[in-house]
This record gives structure tokens, C-alpha cells and sequence, in this order.
């Protein structure tokens, strides 16, 4: 399931696809991609508007759309969130969809008797829980969520007094997008391991220096996935470019459950949190008392 590497990576590829395009028209085989939105709404929102930014917020990709004489401000927002399967892809003029579309956004470069095919952003989406949603404000359809882990709004302060707030335990509560947002159950369960964290432990008993810890633990995990472009290791999630990411092979706890730690040889474990799969070491993460 995408988490914030791999929606970064994803509104990064497509974003030179995207930015400075005139939507002209839309190809939807699966209405309930989006969202609720009728065809008629989402044409009187996108067409023949410019794409001016492609963002990311929490696993959300937002993209934004102007009038082409006044793109300095956005008249409405494209929020696409992957779910489980979720891409988008670019499609060249002409070139036929690839399985599973179920949205496709019609591009034009250039205006009037100059404006010529751009070809397709296309959303493709096996298992069909992916939403492509128009609106004029992103907030209205994102839930309420927490600080950007990569931002300047999260800070270990921050962090501290939040757990310190809260007496939930680690896994559940990073989880929760609306304490942090982005996080998912890979590099949840890799950041604990590097900060040396049991995932059952207390939100408040963890000390300051723990706390620190997890805080750098969080920006690296997700730092070096960024760089490394996601994690592909379930067949399902590959960049906009069609890769797949390879951050799976720098993994230290998560799916390596029966195999030896890395940094002491016992053995990862699984256990079940909140229906979540959960992995960690017994040696290297053990649990405040
Ligand atoms: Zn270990």
C-alpha cells in the first residue's frame, strides 16, 4: 500500500507530464473513482484549465488547476489517493490504456489553433479503492490530518509533547493520520526499529532521548525511501515510469519475520496490532517497564 515515499515519488515522475497542460477531456470507465463527483462537475471543474502544481500531502497527491490567463490562483484541485493499488501513469498521445484505467485526464499543450495532444494522465487501479476527486478545496475532501513528517511543523518537540499527550501505543498511534500524517505500516514498523522502539510500548513512557530518536528515525527512514523511489515488493505498486522502487531491500524488520536481525541475529517477529502486521526485534526493541 503507497505510504508517503511512494506518493512523493509518484507526484514527482508525474509531475513534468502534468504541469503546464490544459485539461481537455475525460475518459472514465469506473465511476466511483471519483469519489462521488458527477462527470458534469468535473468538467465545469478541470476543463480547459492548466495544471499549474502538482503537490503531495500526507498519501495524497494533490493537483492543482488555474484559468490559462490567470494561473496564479487555482480554481480547483484534483486529490488523488492511491489507496492499495492506485497509479498514475502518463500515456502517450494515441496509445492505448493499459489494463485496469480507470480514469483517464485528456491533455493539450500549447492554446487555440496551437493547442496539440499532450496524451493522458491515467489512473489505473486493480483492486478499485483508489479516488481521483475534483473539488475547489482540498479540505474539504481530505480527513483531518496530522504534521508532515519531512516539514517544518514536525519537530522532535513537537513529537515529544505528542506522545507525552497520548497514552497509546507506538504502532496504533503512528499509524494515526491525524497525530502524523504519511506514515503506513512499512516504514512505521522500520522507523521503531531504528530508533530501537517496541511498538507495543506507551506513547507516554517513552524518555526524551527515545523521542529523539524516533524523530530521526522517521525522517530517515523516509528520507532514503524518497531517494530510493518507494518500496515494491508485492507486485502492486511501480513509479509513474513503470519501476518499481527499492527500498524493499533496505528493510530491517519489515516482512523479514523468522529471519535473523541484521544488527544482533535473533529472530524478527510478527505480531498482530490493531489487525496490523508488526514486526520487530525482541533483543533490539525491547519494552519500557
Ligand atoms: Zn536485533
Amino acid at each position: 500500500m503507497p505510504e508517503l515515499p511512494e506518493v512523493e515519488t509518484t507526484a514527482r515522475l508525474i509531475r513534468p507530464d502534468l504541469v503546464g497542460r490544459v485539461v481537455t477531456g475525460f475518459e472514465v470507465e469506473w465511476e466511483r473513482t471519483l469519489g462521488g463527483v458527477t462527470r458534469r462537475t468535473l468538467a465545469r471543474l478541470l476543463r480547459g484549465r492548466v495544471c499549474t502544481a502538482v503537490e503531495r500531502r500526507a498519501k495524497y497527491v494533490l493537483i492543482a488547476f488555474a484559468e490559462p490567463e490567470e494561473p496564479e490562483e487555482v480554481r480547483a484541485w484534483l486529490v488523488v489517493h492511491l489507496r492499495m493499488t492506485g497509479r498514475l501513469v502518463h500515456s502517450a498521445p494515441g496509445e492505448a490504456p493499459a489494463s485496469h484505467r480507470r480514469f483517464g485526464l485528456c491533455l493539450g499543450e500549447g492554446r487555440g489553433e496551437g493547442l496539440r495532444d499532450a496524451g493522458r494522465i491515467d489512473f489505473l487501479d486493480p483492486r478499485k479503492f483508489g479516488r481521483c476527486v475534483a473539488t475547489t478545496d482540498p479540505y474539504d475532501v481530505l480527513p483531518e490530518l496530522g504534521p508532515e513528517p519531512l516539514g517544518e511543523g514536525f519537530t522532535t518537540d513537537s513529537l515529544r509533547a505528542g506522545l507525552a499527550s497520548r497514552r497509546r501505543q507506538l504502532k496504533p498511534l503512528l499509524l494515526d493520520q491525524s497525530f502524523l500524517a504519511g506514515l503506513g505500516n512499512i516504514y512505521v514498523d522500520e522507523a521503531l526499529f531504528l530508533a530501537r522502539l517496541h511498538p507495543l510500548t506507551s506513547s507516554d513512557r517513552v524518555s526524551r532521548p527515545k523521542a529523539e530518536a524516533l524523530f530521526a528515525a522517521i525522517r530517515a527512514v523516509l528520507t532514503e525511501a524518497i531517494e530510493r523511489e518507494g518500496s515494491s515488493f508485492d507486485g502492486f505498486y511501480r513509479t509513474p515510469t513503470g519501476q518499481p522502487g527499492s527500498y524493499q531491500h533496505q528493510f530491517q524488520v519489515y516482512g523479514r519475520h523468522g529471519k535473523p536481525c541484521r544488527v544482533c541475529a535473533a529472530e524478527i517477529r510478527r505480531i498482530v496490532v490493531g489487525q496490523r502486521g508488526t514486526h520487530f526485534c525482541p533483543r533490539c526493541q525491547r519494552r519500557a517497564r
